[in-house]
């Protein structure tokens, strides 16, 4: 498989065209960004650790029944996806309230949810992606109500799998964003990264974040953190 021209450069990836129309390859890369882009900065090999913690939890879930993007890991920054159209939403899933559900609802960080929170943000970079209920995905039409009801099932067993995977490695999964795509036939499966980008990892006994909040706040120790997930998930 030939990399391609550039198709795209986001904020943590890059994504090349391939020989075949219906597969991409992603590039991991170092930078790291919070606030919707106003902190910079670079996290060194996070770019391998997001990209192999991403194939490995995504080789899991797909043995768990849930359709993925994942085609093949080429080496530890690169990957070949299902080219998909993605769905304009960001998926959020929480178990303890940190972060934004804290803040906005006056519940101190660990405070365990009743119920499992799904949130959903519309993608849109110059709007800050604002959140949105599933009235406002209808009437924008950024998924139909059958769609999202897939998008909802998948978002909760993941969740459920991950939660208790992860606690096998001493890892409380607080929450984390998850981004669907459409393929070709319509099919829908999850896309982008499952990683310390994009969750929040939680060590179950000390409580320590195991993930980008480390970069996010300020607090240090964000490149020993992410190496340390590799090491619970993939024994290394
Ligand atoms: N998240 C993400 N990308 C975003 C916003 C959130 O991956 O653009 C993840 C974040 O890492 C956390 C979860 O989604 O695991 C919930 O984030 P929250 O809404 O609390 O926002 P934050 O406090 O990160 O701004």
């Amino acid at each position: 498989m030939t990399k391609g021209k550039l198709l795209y450069e986001g904020k943590a990836k890059k994504v090349f065209e391939t020989d075949d129309p219906n597969v991409l390859l992603v590039a991991y890369k170092d930078d790291a960004t919070a606030f919707n882009g106003e902190k910079r900065g670079t996290i060194k090999d996070k770019g391998e650790v997001n990209n192999r913690v991403t194939n490995f939890l995504m080789r899991k879930l797909e043995q768990e029944g849930i359709p993925t993007h994942l085609v093949e890991e080429l080496s530890p920054r690169e990957t070949l996806v299902k080219r998909v159209k993605i769905i304009p939403l960001e998926v959020v899933v929480r178990n303890i309230a940190a972060g934004s559900l804290s803040k906005r609802l006056g519940l101190p960080e660990g405070t365990p949810l009743a119920k499992t929170v799904l949130e959903y943000s519309y993608k849109n970079d110059a709007l800050g992606d604002p959140m949105v209920n599933e009235y406002h995905i209808a009437a924008m039409g950024l998924a139909t109500p059958e769609e999202l009801r897939t998008i909802a099932d998948y978002a909760l067993r993941i969740d459920d799998f991950l939660r208790g995977y992860l606690k096998d490695a001493g890892i409380d999964l607080i929450d984390f964003k998850l981004e669907f795509g459409k393929t070709a036939d319509g099919t829908i499966v999850l896309a982008d990264e499952i990683s310390p980008d994009t969750c929040r990892f939680w060590d179950s006994k000390t409580k320590a974040h195991l993930d980008k909040d480390l970069f996010r706040r300020d607090l240090g120790g964000a490149e020993e953190a992410y190496q340390e997930v590799v090491r619970r998930l993939m024994g290394e």
